[in-house]
């Protein structure tokens, strides 16, 4: 099994071989700043206590916060939230907002929770974190397996424990308690921004096809925002199976389905493709949208697509990627595709900040601004390198994390 953060630091190797960062600076980017292991004891609904394991990874906050989301969910270890924390560094980086780099995680199936456990979890893993955590220090967000619901909890216990009223501890908030319009499917918004950047840039067009790893949360927006734009979204995957229509499938149709069956599996109007694995279908745009290390060695090679725009985090491996480049499959990464979503967390920040909130309109410019802004910065350090959109955008942001950690002396 691949380790995520072994591959984050083979990242940070391969584009310190361009940069060439001082030696002062790139030994202190080898590891968090600061990593807590906490346990969190809850009260079951039997009476019994049952005690959870929680981490949270502060990897770098020269450029502000450290900012990262909390992950729910069996596999969570401490790797990955380290791996999760140093590319929530990169991707506040290369869209250039004044955050740096944070993720926490509970080792927990929230599935076999009840509501009121899963709440004692949330609130207790707050007080668990709670001396770590504020709106100037580290500002957690939703991840897998966590939503507005959670992030609510969590803040309410965070503001009991400080007796302040303090909303910007936290984004992805319902709208009643400080959320921002559009945090709910900026992920994928953002994501459409830059795909639509590189669909012009290789020259593809609008009504090109599209498949989709993954149906569930940052997936099924993209599916939906993509059909809107134009693009035929030919094959969609779960965890259960794979659908295909090469004349374009209906999301709205396919999500209902889901939503009846749960699973996108036995769609009536897609066509028999047997077996087929989601990735080995002839599209132009692939978007891995499930699990880290979803793409490997194993299967790269049946690949088609012209363009992977990576809507997970760490969906390629290293090795994967070296296939990709020499095929010219041109790979958006992750520290910018999937960046939209902390770029709205930030401008819940700065709202909650002003007390004064935005239309949703409003949020959608700034992110289209800040998107495409970005994809066009990361792809001049691609061309200044020769090299993939990957090391460009690692390149633009590790340098800019560099810069501030030099400015503070910290080198
Ligand atoms: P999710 O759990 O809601 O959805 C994951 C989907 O992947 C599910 O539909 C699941 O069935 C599917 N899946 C699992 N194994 C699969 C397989 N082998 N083949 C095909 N599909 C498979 O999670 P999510 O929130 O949508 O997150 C997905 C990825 O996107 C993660 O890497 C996450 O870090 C990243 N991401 C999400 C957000 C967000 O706002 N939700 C933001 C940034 C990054």
């Amino acid at each position: 099994m691949n380790n995520l953060f072994q591959n984050a630091l083979k990242q940070l190797e391969k584009v310190n071989e361009l940069i060439k960062l001082e030696n002062n600076i790139y030994s202190q980017l080898q590891a968090p700043q600061k990593f807590l292991e906490v346990s969190v004891p809850v009260r079951m609904d039997d009476g019994k206590i049952k005690v959870f394991t929680g981490y949270r990874s502060q990897f770098n906050d020269a450029r502000g916060p450290f900012k990262g989301g909390i992950r729910f969910h069996p596999d969570v270890n401490i790797d990955e939230v380290k791996a999760l924390s140093a590319w929530m560094t990169w991707k506040t980086a290369v869209v250039n907002i004044p955050l740096g780099g944070g993720k926490g995680g509970v080792i927990v199936n929230p599935k076999e929770l009840s509501q009121g456990e899963l709440e004692r979890l949330s609130r207790g893993y707050i007080d668990a974190i709670y001396k770590l955590i504020g709106p100037d220090v580290d500002v957690p967000a939703p991840d897998v397996y966590t939503d507005p619901k959670i992030m609510a909890w969590m803040m309410d216990e965070y503001e009991k424990l400080a007796g302040l009223h303090r909303p910007g501890v936290i984004t992805g908030k319902p709208l009643s308690i400080g959320g921002s319009e559009a945090r709910g499917y900026s992920t994928a918004q953002g994501a459409v921004y830059v795909l639509n950047e590189a669909v012009k840039k290789i020259g593809l067009e609008k009504g090109c096809t599209v498949a989709i790893q993954g149906f569930g949360n940052a997936g099924r927006f993209m599916a939906k925002l993509l059909q809107n734009e134009g693009y035929r979204v030919a094959v969609l995957s779960d965890s259960k199976g794979t659908i295909c229509n090469y004349m374009g499938l209906n999301v709205e149709e396919v999500e209902r389905h889901k939503d009846n069956t749960g699973s996108v599996a036995n769609y009536p109007g897609a066509e028999d493709r047997g077996e087929m694995h989601c990735l080995e279908h002839e599209v132009d745009i692939l978007i891995p949208a499930a699990l880290e290390n979803s793409i490997n060695t194993d299967n790269v090679n049946v690949i088609k697509a012209k363009l992977i725009v990576e809507l997970a985090n760490g969906p390629i491996t290293p090795e994967a990627e070296e296939v990709l480049a020499k095929k010219n499959i041109m790979v958006v990464p992750d520290i910018l595709a999937n960046a939209g979503g902390v770029a709205v967390s930030y401008f819940e920040q700065v709202q909650n900040a002003y007390g004064y909130y935005w239309k949703e309109g409003e949020v959608l410019e700034k992110l289209k601004d800040l998107m495409i802004k970005s994809f066009n910065e990361v792809w001049k350090e691609k061309e200044k390198y020769n090299t993939t959109m990957r090391i460009g955008a690692y390149a633009l942001a590790v340098k800019r994390v560099a810069q501030a950690m030099k400015d503070r002396g910290r080198s």
